[in-house]
């Protein structure tokens, strides 16, 4: 038995624009431009401010990332 498909992309185009962190890139938090980071296995939350965002997933396509 195998779990279902999972369609990434529909599932992005209904969340709109969402913020990831890279770990090998410079983050500036989205809420106070701040760039330290409390780094969590899901996620990243602002070291100033606590904003936290998802860390960014290789295996899900990112879609209208650029343009
Ligand atoms: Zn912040």
């Amino acid at each position: 038995m195998t779990a279902p498909r999972l369609d990434f992309r529909a599932l992005q185009a209904g969340r709109g624009y969402v913020i990831f962190y890279r770990q090998c890139e410079p983050n500036h938090c989205p809420g106070c431009g701040g760039s330290a980071w409390h780094v969590g296995r899901q996620s990243a939350e602002c070291a100033r401010c606590g904003t936290a965002i998802p860390h960014f997933s290789p295996g899900i396509p990112i879609v209208n990332q650029e343009g």
